[in-house]
């Protein structure tokens, strides 16, 4: 199916960070919408997603002058006390159109100059590294939150089939850890993955965040329920992934290749 873009101006950008995000002062999506359309993904449970005819994963709607009104919201923002920010919350900041409609590298232009006290940018998409050079002038004021949530392509084709290749994000943390721009890979949600994942990632990163859809979803798991996630995990014959303990496993299997300081469970691996 093709995906519906449309191009809207926005009122505001920066919105206050509530619930899992609480410890940022603010949340930006540069899109409104998600191409990635992963199966498990929790805004599809959410009124963005419900109130919206089509469904989701097929329509974005890029954000218009979005740099000229984050300058203004910034230097406001800024002046009543510290900004910590999280791109994005609903949507990933490198959509595929991204690598032309540059909203997202508008919006980091302006937070060089700007710079806010944090910024977390997450993303599953190799077009990060397009902006590392603007990444690295935010010096440790920023991490990217590279989503990798399984080592195994096949299992990421069954969940998230329009997302890139894991091989794709495993070689821009390479870049970003070649280039110093500080970076976590973000195991979320635990998918089914291989013994050898942590010997794949340890050599990349000195932070990983953990995370499953019980922990992660901002309900209990419940939001993650009314998806057909579940048929999934049956179909591949995974079912003992889909349960509160797969996340233990991986866990365990991590903590035998990294120090327990550089592992992360749910809201605090994301936190600034
Ligand atoms: S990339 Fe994130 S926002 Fe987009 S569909 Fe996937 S989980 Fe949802």
């Amino acid at each position: 199916m093709e995906l519906e873009t449309a191009y809207k101006t926005p009122k505001t950008l920066l919105n206050k960070g509530t619930g899992f995000l609480n410890g940022y002062s603010h949340t930006l999506n540069p899109y409104t919408g998600c191409s990635y359309a992963c199966s498990y993904c929790y805004v599809r449970q959410m009124p963005v997603s419900l109130f919206r005819a089509q469904e989701w994963g097929q329509w974005v709607d890029v954000k218009l002058e979005a740099a000229p009104l984050l300058r203004k919201e910034l230097k406001r923002a800024k002046a009543k006390g510290p900004v910590t920010i999280f791109m994005s919350s609903s949507t990933d900041p490198y959509q595929p159109i991204e690598a032309t409609a540059c909203v997202t590298r508008g919006l980091l232009e302006v937070m060089v100059e700007e710079p806010p006290d944090f910024l977390l940018v997450q993303t599953r998409s190799p077009l990060v590294r397009r902006d590392i050079e603007l990444l690295k002038a935010l010096k440790d004021r920023v991490r990217v939150s590279m989503t990798v949530e399984t080592d195994r392509d096949d299992i990421r084709k069954h969940f998230t089939p329009s997302a890139p290749p894991i091989q794709a994000r495993i070689k821009t943390l390479e870049l970003l850890k070649e280039a110093g721009v500080p970076a976590q890979a973000a195991i979320a949600p635990v998918l089914p993955s291989s013994e050898a994942f942590p010997e794949l990632l340890r050599p990349l990163v000195n932070r990983v965040c953990i995370d499953d859809y019980y922990m992660g979803d901002g309900s209990g798991g419940k939001r993650t329920q009314k998806l057909p996630i579940k048929p999934l995990y049956d179909k591949l014959g995974l079912e003992d992934w889909y349960h509160p303990s797969a996340y233990e496993r991986v866990y365990k299997r991590f903590s035998e290749v990294f120090p327990a300081s550089q592992l992360w469970v749910s809201q605090k691996g994301f936190e600034p």
